[in-house]
């Protein structure tokens, strides 16, 4: 079955009644490349720059990071690679830069790390930049925003290293600046932040997390991590519309993207790109071109008036075995 689905990786993600989604992967490693190559991916909505630091021994140098950031930009241009500033902290450590906290999630994270240390993210972003000549297809990405602050100064740092990186004689264009929403506060203010930036990209694993106050990794309250929780599609939803009416364009990098009865619903609700693990793109992609925004736009509004996940979950598989 899944060679039939692989059959698809040269055909448009295209609805029956002509809605187009771009569907984007994301990488980590080099064998995610690969995958993503071999079914068709137009470009990535998120690549975990924290995966080569990783498994390095210590922090690597900007000299490696560009190697690195080239063969990701190389593979995939002209479509776009997402590069998301280092995310350490919460559930990603690294060996030589421990972090012991209480509430790891809750705690140094993300943005705040790199923005207390910023000659990391200047060393970051200078070997993204040079890494970019040539292509121009590179997007910045930030990290666990819950404060308008972080990306402005972070929007500053960026357009520092750009001028210093033109000085020093790369031919580089500015690449589009966005942001994660994985933190409630950035929900609510989704407008605001939509507005400094070039792009919005929500990060469904953590804000289901903080939404729901369930620990994404903890398997005793695994059974209330609910991706279908009302509160999360209505999130969702609210996130479209404020990066919309901002006249941002709008992604999703959690694992929901990566789920067909998931993807049905974003579309339905405007998203103009999902970003998924490669392995699960064919799947998403036969989908999508199965069934008609008309339909999933019914599918939305009838389970946005449901208020068990479980219900949805089941409305929504069934919706989906009926459309075959
Ligand atoms: C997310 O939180 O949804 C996300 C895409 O980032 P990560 O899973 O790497 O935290
Ligand atoms: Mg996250």
């Amino acid at each position: 079955q899944i060679k039939g689905l692989e059959a698809l990786k040269n055909e448009p993600s295209l609805t029956k009644d002509g809605h187009q989604v771009s569907l984007w992967v994301n990488t980590g490693l080099m064998t995610d490349v690969v995958m993503s190559l071999s079914h068709g991916a137009q470009g990535v909505g998120l690549y975990r720059t924290e995966v080569p630091f990783m498994i390095n021994e210590r922090f690597p140098s900007e000299h490696e990071q560009k190697a690195c950031y080239r063969e990701q930009l190389e593979a995939f241009a002209p479509g776009y690679v997402t590069m998301r500033t280092l995310d350490i902290g919460g559930d990603k450590a690294l060996t030589y830069f421990p972090i012991h906290e209480e509430n790891p999630f809750l705690g140094w994270r993300g943005i705040r790390v790199t923005l207390d240390h910023p000659e990391i993210f200047l060393v970051q972003v200078r070997a993204m930049l040079k890494a970019s000549e040539g292509l121009d297809n590179l997007r910045i990405m930030l990290p666990m925003i819950s404060n308008i602050s972080e990306v402005e100064e972070a929007l500053h740092l960026i357009y520092r290293v750009y001028h210093e990186v033109r000085e020093e004689g790369f031919d580089i264009k500015m690449p589009k600046v966005g942001v994660m929403i994985e933190v409630p506060a950035a929900v609510y203010q989704a407008r605001e932040l939509a507005e400094r930036v070039d792009f919005v990209s929500v990060g469904t694993n953590d804000l289901t997390q903080y939404l729901l106050a369930v620990d994404r990794n903890n398997p005793r309250v695994a059974g209330l991590y609910h991706s279908f929780h009302p509160a999360v599609l209505k999130a969702l939803s609210h996130i479209v519309q404020e990066s919309h009416d901002a006249g941002k364009q709008v992604s999703i990098c959690g694992e929901l993207a990566g789920d067909p009865a998931g993807a049905v619903l974003l579309i339905a609700m405007g998203f103009d790109a999902l970003s998924m693990n490669a392995s699960n793109l064919p799947k998403v992609k036969s989908v999508i071109r199965n069934i008609s925004l008309a339909w999933a736009r019914d599918l939305w509004e009838e389970v946005s008036r449901l208020d068990s996940p479980q219900v949805i979950k089941s409305t929504l598989d069934l919706a989906l075995k009926d459309a075959g």
